[in-house]
């Protein structure tokens, strides 16, 4: 039987395994150097010493001189294990998927505005059109404003024009 403990050092926590003989004995942790005292065995703190951990040579000042080392990951069973699903450690904070979800509502849009669209009885309401479709969508709400270009056929002149115009783009 091998009693099973950890060294005292928190911060080093080796896991070390001793054979019984060895109780009470003081060893020197041959991860640290801690000086331990190998504690009585409990049937809580032994294992069969069948397939023994690989030993650590000239490790120990016990009597029994036997002293190993458990592998590191052993001491896994020490640490709380989860075997369900994988827990959420950090959740998003809601209000910032409230305002995404509100701004997700609104569907990005696009006005296009030529200019030969906006002349009345020879008065060009062009500037005026732009400027009143922009206070209704409003500052915020715009997203781009692009000028175009475009070629259009004037039925006063009968003649192919170019002319300008924007193309806003907005939520809404
Ligand atoms: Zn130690």
């Amino acid at each position: 039987m091998d009693i099973v403990f950890n060294c005292t050092n928190k911060t080093c926590a080796q896991e070390l395994a001793v054979d019984e003989a060895g109780a009470g004995t003081e060893i020197e942790c041959p991860t640290c150097g801690e000086t331990l005292t190998v504690p009585e065995p409990t049937p809580e703190n032994t294992i069969e010493a069948e397939a023994p951990p690989a030993k650590v040579p000239g490790s120990t000042k016990a009597a029994s001189g036997k002293i190993s080392v458990l592998p590191k990951k052993e001491k896994s069973f020490s640490v709380p294990v989860h075997t369900g699903p994988g827990e959420v450690l950090i959740k998003k904070p809601k209000p910032t998927l409230e305002v995404a979800a509100k701004e997700i509502d609104k569907k990005i849009r696009l006005k296009t505005i030529r200019h030969s669209e906006c002349q009345e009885v020879g008065k060009d309401k062009f500037d005026e059109t732009v400027t009143d479709f922009l206070q209704r969508i409003g500052q915020e709400n715009i997203v781009g404003v692009h000028s175009v270009s475009y070629s259009h056929f004037d039925v006063t002149t009968r003649q192919v024009l170019s002319d300008f115009g924007l193309m806003i783009m907005f939520r809404g």
